[in-house]
């Protein structure tokens, strides 16, 4: 198991990764589950795959588990969902000090740390991750938040977990395509700011996917380590070093809102995509080398994720899909900021590009 410390404004929490410790939940839980009713947050798939094992883990040390199991689904990150746990957990008389477990993918984990945030002005709750997206990304970091019509996650609050749980054993039971998804958010942090990492991942990316788990341990510990360090350095996002994470995510964005937020792309595989193109943009831009842009294309290609625009089949022009980018919440008024990359471990925030040029390179992708 490897443990990683994340300390993010003097609150110190652990992520702890390793295989099996769904099994272990209590011991590794310890003093903080509460006597009367442990409440578990999870959706239906998690609770099919895994409930089983959490629930003889919480009843062999004397711990009653209290269920709630939502619907599978992005459209569970909603504010009836969120006003219906949020009540059940008063139901229960969950207190400040008490902690919440949210066991299951971003989906889950957004939705409970939210929750956490406001019962009683904020409980305390345990991320335990279960989507490879969520133990390299989501868990980690204190962002929460619901979707609401005007847009994915606009509603929400900063409110860190006070422990990780990452188990690999998790991933035993997720489909595969979830699991490339999230894939690509291990290589966002090599293109960020690490291209020793990249090159690892270059390495070790299809071993890792076949289901190697020294592998999967050292690319989760590290990414955590990775987004930890960049988090502690700008908790609320003020600086601009915390948006390195988003990362192929404006491209990704606008692939997502084409596609309606449907399966027809996954969001790690947006962002696979969404790299690929901010690594293209750029090497046309002159910014980078162009062989090093291809160099991300080629890697995010292999391992099975998209990395061409064409194979999409969208049935769009560029300026349409330009467009899209026009409702990032992360736009300024005025300018376009985007994650461009001056080479592999080398993104920036460029704050000039024009949204017609942008819109000329997509029209020559599609
Ligand atoms: P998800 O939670 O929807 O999980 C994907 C699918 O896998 C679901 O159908 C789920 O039921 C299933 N599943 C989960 N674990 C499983 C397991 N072990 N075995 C079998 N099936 C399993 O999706 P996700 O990709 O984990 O998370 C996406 C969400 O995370 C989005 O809402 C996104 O906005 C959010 N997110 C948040 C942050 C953050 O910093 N808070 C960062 C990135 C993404
Ligand atoms: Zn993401």
């Amino acid at each position: 198991m490897a443990v990683i410390s994340v300390d993010i404004a003097g609150r110190p929490y652990e992520v702890r990764v390793g295989a099996g410790l769904l099994a272990e939940l209590v011991p590794h839980c310890r003093s903080r589950l509460r006597k009367r009713g442990v409440p578990i947050v999870t959706d239906s798939n998690v609770h099919a795959a895994w409930g089983e094992v959490v629930e003889k883990s919480l009843r062999d040390n004397g711990h009653e588990p209290h269920w709630r199991i939502l619907p599978p689904g992005e459209q569970t990150k909603s504010w009836d969902e969120l006003a219906a746990t949020v009540n059940w957990l008063l139901t229960l008389e969950v207190e400040r000090g008490d902690h919440i477990i949210a066991l299951g993918g971003g989906v889950v984990g957004d939705l409970t740390g939210f929750c956490a945030s406001v019962v009683k002005r904020g409980c305390k709750f345990i991320q335990v991750p279960t989507t490879l997206l969520a133990q390299v990304d989501s868990s980690v970091g204190g962002k929460t938040a619901i979707n609401t019509p005007a847009g994915k996650n606009l509603v929400g609050a900063f409110h860190q977990p006070s422990l990780v749980l990452a188990d690999l054993s998790a991933l035993e039971t997720l489909p595969e395509r979830e699991l490339l998804a999230g894939y690509a958010e291990i290589v966002k942090y090599g293109l960020i700011d690490d291209a020793d990492f990249f090159a690892w991942c270059e390495r070790n990316g299809a071993a890792l996917i076949a289901g190697d788990s020294a592998l999967r341990e050292y690319a989760v510990s590290h990414s955590v380590a990775a987004k930890a360090r960049i988090v502690a350095q700008d908790e609320f996002e003020t600086t601009g070093k915390r948006a390195l994470l988003n990362l192929g995510h404006t491209f990704g964005h606008a692939l997502e809102a084409e596609t309606g937020f449907s399966n027809r792309l996954l969001h790690g595989e947006a962002v696979a995509l969404g790299m690929v193109l901010a690594a293209r943009y750029s090497a046309r831009k002159g910014l980078m080398p162009k062989a090093s842009a291809e160099r991300v294309a080629q890697h995010i290609d292999e391992v099975g994720l998209p990395a061409s625009l064409s194979g999409l089949g969208l049935d769009c022009d560029g300026t349409g899909l330009a467009r899209h980018m026009l409702h990032d919440k992360k736009m300024d008024a005025g300018t376009l900021p985007f994650l461009l990359l001056h080479g592999i471990g080398k993104t920036y925030l460029d704050k000039e590009a024009s949204l017609d040029d942008v819109a000329a390179f997509l029209g020559e992708e599609l």
